[in-house]
């Protein structure tokens, strides 16, 4: 595993958050930056959390600082032991490593104790109003909210309370424990929120021992404060909930240096949906093949697909932080992992539709090795050795019998280079009694042999091919998008929206022929399929005996 180095970061962009990290560090505020990512243990990452992942984890190599890897795991009913496997895994991908890995549950004892020091400084109370009530007294944006018949109640009483609550006396939902902020707040997070709730559910790390969970806003600030995270970045929806964040540390009152927390705005990509949520029902529905399926944006599926943490990361590095909103097209994240590939992996012929090549001049019995480059923009990569004989198998876009203007492929009466080998030349076409092509009658000239030196004439075509006794046939699962977006009318507004909507047709699977080295690939493996486009042997369906190949990129750039 390649991590991801202090080098790489060092010159990472700056942003706005760096501009508040350099203040702190210049007035003394801080001497160490520390960070966290926080995810909860619901689902998979996707690209999404990426762009959280390298934020946190790079500043931390660039302000040579300290970065945990934090469950968040105060939600009992929601999470899964399951995925926090995955999510180590998918972090250490990436080429991070974090210096702790913590559990917020840890804390649930320091939590419950910040609790009963809020309450009995007057500023927490047991309400006993129902969840509907409880909403039903928050206001609107409009109008403020109302207070609880209960907030009043003595501090003694609300202890009491507090500690039946945790000794399991209420169902879920009876009672709950408020802070005690301001009910006609402008901020709907500030009018009373709920800190503490009743859940009857055994918890992965702590079992039985409570039946009382924070809510996210209480404990999140408090296990930052725990972990002396000096900065806590999170994504724009949490800006409105700052002032309860600060609210807790502040009042609770127990770290002099609290964290602070700084909002971006979080990473949208066109054809993404970016939510473990709406993930999570397309592997339940089956209409994926699971948390991985390479069509998804979880970093399992993008593992899978072939792209590489490398241009995942220089993604993100490109993209910038900032908090303005904003969809980033696939296509610039396509490019990446492109311009990654295109440095690193070798090439392999492989030819799809394949139409069959006789060199009717070419010696029956022979075949020959020829020479062709695994890379030629790093010629460092070497060359390898591929078999031409008498019987080849070229692709079938690279036939027409009647051809376009500007076509300089094979064609009756054309002459092409075939790479590595020689000018080939098709004479004729023979075809079964329906029509279908037999194969395509061809001659070679000796005295063009690839590296001969010859220049008695050009040919503008140079097509790839495999040989036919040796072709290793091999399964190519070719992806167009997942959700595709189709411009839809609403209703209410009359203006034309882009809506995302499952493509059930995003899985193609066809084969091909490839040159015999094919038969050793090993599942994970990276080519350029010469001409096509860059593949990967599908580390789950890839054996001894099948070789799949997954499309990760085309050679081609779309973006603008
Ligand atoms: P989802 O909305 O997909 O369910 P989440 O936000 O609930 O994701 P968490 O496990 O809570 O998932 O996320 C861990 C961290 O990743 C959080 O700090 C969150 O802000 C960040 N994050 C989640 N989605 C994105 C995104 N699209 N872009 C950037 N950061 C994200
Ligand atoms: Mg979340």
């Amino acid at each position: 595993m390649a991590f991801a180095t202090a080098e790489e970061y060092k010159d990472m962009a700056g942003n706005f958050i760096h501009d508040i990290i350099d203040e702190d560090l210049a007035t003394g505020k801080h001497k160490e930056i520390v960070t966290r990512f926080p995810p909860e243990p619901n689902g998979y990452l996707h690209i999404g959390h990426a762009k959280s992942l390298c934020l946190n984890f790079g500043t931390a190599l660039k302000y040579g600082g300290r970065c945990n890897l934090r469950y968040d795991d105060t939600n009992p009913t929601k999470e899964d032991i399951e995925f926090v496997k995955s999510i180590e895994a998918d972090v250490n991908w990436l080429g991070f490593q974090w210096d702790e890995k913590l559990w917020a549950s840890d804390y649930f004892d320091t939590m419950y104790e910040a609790a009963v020091e809020l309450i009995k400084q007057g500023k927490a109370f047991v309400c006993e109003l129902t969840p509907d009530q409880i909403r039903e007294y928050r206001g609107t944006l409009k109008e403020p909210g109302k207070e609880s018949p209960y907030r009043n109640r003595p501090v003694e009483e609300n202890l009491e309370l507090f500690e039946k609550m945790r000794a399991g006396e209420f169902a879920d939902g009876e009672v709950c424990l408020r802070a005690k902020i301001d009910m006609a707040s402008p901020n709907i997070n500030m009018r009373d929120p709920v800190i503490y709730r009743v859940v009857h559910a055994p918890h992965h790390n702590t079992g039985d021992k409570w039946c009382i969970y924070p809510m996210y806003d209480f404990a999140h600030p408090i296990e930052d404060a725990i972990e002396g995270i000096t900065h806590s970045i999170c994504t724009l929806e949490f800006e409105d909930h700052r002032p309860l964040y600060d609210w807790v540390v502040r009042e609770v009152g127990w770290w002099p240096n609290p964290p602070r927390q700084i909002e971006f705005a979080p990473l949208n990509v066109t054809t993404m949906l970016m939510s473990k949520r709406f993930i999570r029902r397309l592997v339940e529905e089956g209409k994926v093949e699971g948390w991985d399926d390479p069509r998804l944006c979880t970093l399992a599926a993008v593992r899978r697909r072939g792209y590489t943490p490398e241009a995942i990361r220089k993604f993100c590095n490109d993209i910038g932080v900032s908090k303005a909103d904003s969809t980033i097209d696939i296509a610039q994240l396509e490019q990446c992992v492109r311009e990654d590939l295109q440095l690193k992996v070798p090439a392999i012929n492989v030819v799809k539709n394949p139409i069959k090549v006789i060199i009717d001049n070419y010696p029956e019995d022979k075949i020959e090795m020829c020479t062709v480059e695994n890379n030629s923009k790093v010629p460092e990569m070497g060359t390898r050795e591929i078999p031409f004989g008498r019987e080849l198998w070229v692709d079938g876009d690279d036939f027409m019998e009647v051809p376009v203007k500007k076509y300089f492929r094979l064609f009756p009466g054309n002459e092409v280079r075939f790479k590595g080998a020689y000018f080939i030349t098709c004479n004729s076409v023979e075809k079964d009694a329906d029509g279908n092509i037999i194969a395509l009658h061809c001659t070679y000239d000796p005295e063009t042999h690839s590296g001969s030196g010859f220049e008695g004439r050009k040919v503008k075509g140079t097509i790839h091919f495999v040989e036919a006794s040796t072709a290793v046939k091999i399964r190519i699962r070719e992806y167009g998008y997942l959700m595709k977006e189709v411009e839809e009318m609403n209703e209410e507004t009359g203006k034309m929206e882009t809506k995302l909507e499952f493509d059930p047709e995003s899985l193609h699977e066809t084969w091909g022929y490839a040159e015999p080295s094919a038969a050793d690939v090993k599942p994970g493996e990276r080519f350029q399929f010469f001409r096509k486009g860059y593949y990967i042997a599908d580390s789950e369906l890839t054996t001894d005996e099948e070789k799949v190949f997954n499309s990760i990129v085309g050679l081609k750039s779309s973006w603008k």
